[in-house]
């Protein structure tokens, strides 16, 4: 399969790259109205996406879209699936 899928809706690419991913993590810490998980938190959140079905690209979450490194990062978001985080 090609690297430069593309959305079936619209021209946009799926894949996020690594600097992509970076730059929105990047603009959630610079801005202080958001709460924040620890590392911890962090880290463990994505271990859980990374071992799930769900989880596609490494970075999209296919039960909600979201992209699970900016997600997990927001201390008062939660999985969509009940249980997994
Ligand atoms: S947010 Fe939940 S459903 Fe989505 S990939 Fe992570 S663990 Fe799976």
């Amino acid at each position: 399969m090609s690297d430069n899928k593309k959305c079936k809706a619209c021209s946009a690419s799926v894949r996020l790259q690594d600097k992509d991913v970076q730059r929105m993590i990047d603009a959630i810490k610079k801005n202080k109205s958001f709460k924040l998980a620890s590392e911890e938190l962090y880290n463990s959140r994505l271990e859980k996406c990374s071992d799930c079905e769900h989880l596609e690209y490494d970075t999209t979450c296919m039960q909600c879209g979201c992209i699970v490194q900016v997600r997990a990062l927001l201390k008062d978001k939660r999985c969509p699936i009940s249980g997994k985080w």
